[in-house]
């Protein structure tokens, strides 16, 4: 630990490798080592864990992480430029620290992991943005469930959180709601502010953790769950028996077999109507 903390300060690291932040790869860098830490410690205890973290680009959380004690920490950066600054960290890192150049949304993280020796595997990142929710999709729907990974803790936009954790009825309620809380227990550890950022974003950021739980009794396929929900809150202000015509030709009998209502609208229906729904679709269509 102490290598770790003989590091320079992130502010430098950014100044001495060049990298300024680029648009198109999401990069908001946090700089503050507090923050980070305390991003780690959400991730709960990291003694026997390997963390998948995606995007460490200077360094900020990944250094958080091997502070924290992670057994060893997996990392996948795109952004070419940020390699060198990572190899110093992981110099420090008594061999914990794996940096991969690629793409997430390619990535295969079991292959990259290799052997986890026992260890639990854990997602932290503070996520790309642009692709936070097609990273967190990418997680949720792995098969077989229960998933390779113990828990994920992610920073998104703060909006993009609030969908992840909406309650129905609520404005936020949405597919994402329905197939994150269908796989995960969902929580949002707290608010990160604009100002942690550099460069700032325009809104508040949030850390969220989920956890995966086993699939209730009578669970839909997850294809079959993506499906009805992407119909039923494709068109979120009609009633379900409109909004269902994209999915099946008769969405009446699909709805009285689910015994829901048929004037009710997608974000009134709970996460157990929704299995209903997409169960009685799964048999419609096998
Ligand atoms: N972890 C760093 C921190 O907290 O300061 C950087 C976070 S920044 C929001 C997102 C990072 O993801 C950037 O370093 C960016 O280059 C990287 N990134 C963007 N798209 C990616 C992709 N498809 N695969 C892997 N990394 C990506």
């Amino acid at each position: 630990v102490s290598q770790l903390d003989d590091l320079p300060p992130l502010r430098d690291v950014i100044a001495a490798h060049g990298l300024a932040a680029l648009k198109s790869l999401g990069q908001n860098f946090l700089l503050d080592l507090n923050l980070t830490s305390r991003i780690a410690r959400a991730s709960g205890d990291l003694t026997n864990s390997i963390v998948y973290e995606v995007g460490p680009g200077p360094g900020g959380l990944t250094r958080g992480l091997l502070v924290n004690g992670a057994k060893r920490v997996v990392a996948v950066e795109q952004d070419r430029r940020a390699l060198d600054a990572l190899a110093e960290i992981s110099a420090a890192s008594d061999g914990r620290l794996t940096i991969i150049q690629g793409d997430a949304l390619k990535a295969n993280e079991l292959a990259l992991i290799g052997d986890p020796q026992g260890a639990d595997i854990r997602i932290a990142a503070n996520l790309p943005y642009n692709i936070g929710t097609a990273l967190l999709l990418k997680w949720l729907t792995v098969e077989p469930w229960l998933p390779w990974y113990k828990s994920m803790t992610l920073m998104f936009q703060k909006e993009v959180g609030q969908r992840i954790v909406a309650e129905p009825g609520s404005k936020a309620y949405g597919r994402l709601s329905v197939i994150s809380q269908f796989r995960c227990h969902t929580r949002i550890h707290f608010d990160v502010a604009p100002q942690a950022f550099v460069p700032a974003p325009k809104v508040t950021s949030c850390v969220v953790g989920l956890i995966p739980k086993p699939a209730p009794e009578n669970a839909p396929s997850i294809k079959a769950l993506e499906a009805t929900t992407a119909a039923a809150f494709g068109q979120r202000r009609k009633m379900l028996r409109a909004s269902l015509k994209t999915l099946v030709s008769d969405p009446l009998s699909l709805l009285e077999e689910a015994a829901i209502i048929p004037t009710k609208r997608a974000e009134e229906l709970t996460l157990d109507d929704f299995c209903r729904l997409a169960k009685a679709y799964q048999r419609a269509s096998a």
